[in-house]
């Protein structure tokens, strides 16, 4: 089979062209997304070792043009708050070292009052849909802002909560008795191990047994898919992934199989990766082929936190500079 390799400079090209596309239909459809995309590109780009390739002081400008006067972070000026855009926002000021640049009291009272006090559950809004993706959106947050001590969070609460969605097949779902999930379990496992209480929670069998579900997502083709009896899709390369190497099982997986799947589903021409071979790329999906390719050590790219999908050499200046306060 002819081995086909990553287009460094066309994937390049092409998140930079996506700020430029504002005359284009989807740019306006996808503005929904748009404080996550700037995400998704920068961290693409920094795993491609192009750090700079994105304007740093209109990145600040942009995110800090985004903040609700709640303390939140909307997709786009002037949207609602969410916490997924308002993870976004930190993790672009996090990559680019500008943290300083908002008020992080604001930003920490926002998180802490989507916390249900009851469940330990986290809202996504204030409309109150509970999910335990906003957990590790809460606590990713706050780790990243070095606030994951401040007493108006109860840490503990979250964790218990998160240990209730664990299902017998050994996967996590959104929530107490849903389905396991790929997507579910990556913000499962990264908030247990940002709470730092992973090996105290899980058990060596119930660890196995994550594994062994998380390896059985890969199909023949070598990619991976985010449950039973689902395709495969670039984006699992990262769900699954990252899981796995959180807890250190890696190795279970078909690395080369999956190398060759994800290289399968860029656009050789235009650059981007799709979803699967063939689909339009998008910058999402460019940033978790890329993520995931990271983790496998492919080479050129630099290295991708699992637990924050950020570079590595990023998230552990940020975390040892809270350490030496
Ligand atoms: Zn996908």
């Amino acid at each position: 089979m002819a081995n086909s390799l990553l287009h460094i400079d066309k994937h390049v090209s092409y998140i930079q062209s996506l700020d430029t596309r504002k005359d284009r239909l989807d740019y306006h459809l996808t503005s929904h997304l748009r404080l996550s995309g700037v995400y998704w590109g920068l961290t693409a780009l920094h795993l491609l070792n192009h750090p700079t390739a994105l304007p740093r002081d209109a990145t600040i400008e942009f995110v800090k043009s985004c903040q609700h006067p709640n303390g939140g972070f909307g997709a786009s000026p002037g949207h609602d708050a969410h916490i997924l855009y308002t993870l976004s926002a930190i993790q672009i000021l996090a990559t680019v070292d500008a943290l300083g640049s908002v008020s992080k009291t604001n930003v920490v009272s926002y998180v802490a009052g989507l916390q249900d006090k009851d469940t330990g559950c986290f809202a996504g809004d204030e409309w109150g849909e509970m999910d335990t993706r906003f957990i590790y959106c809460a606590l990713s947050t706050l780790s990243l802002l070095g606030e994951l001590k401040n007493p108006a969070i109860d840490v503990p609460k979250a964790i218990s909560y998160i240990l209730q969605c664990l299902n017998p097949d050994g996967g996590f779902g959104m929530a107490p008795s849903a389905e396991s999930h790929a997507g579910q379990i990556f913000t499962c496992v990264g908030a247990l191990v940002i709470a730092g209480v992973l090996k105290e929670e899980m058990s060596p069998d119930q660890i196995d047994l994550l594994g062994d579900w998380l390896c059985e997502r890969q199909l023949p083709n070598g990619g991976l898919n985010g449950r039973p009896e689902k395709l495969e899709d670039v984006c699992y390369s990262w769900w699954v992934l990252s899981s796995l190497a959180m807890i250190e099982k890696l190795h279970w997986i078909d690395r080369d199989k999956l190398v060759e799947f994800i290289l399968s589903c860029q656009d050789d021409e235009q650059g981007g990766i799709a979803d699967r071979k063939g689909d339009m790329a998008d910058v999402f999906h460019t940033v978790f082929g890329v993520a995931g390719l990271s983790l496998l050590g492919y080479e050129g790219l630099k290295e991708v936190d699992p637990v924050y999908c950020m570079p590595k050499e990023i998230t552990e200046s940020v975390l040892n500079g809270y350490k030496l306060v």
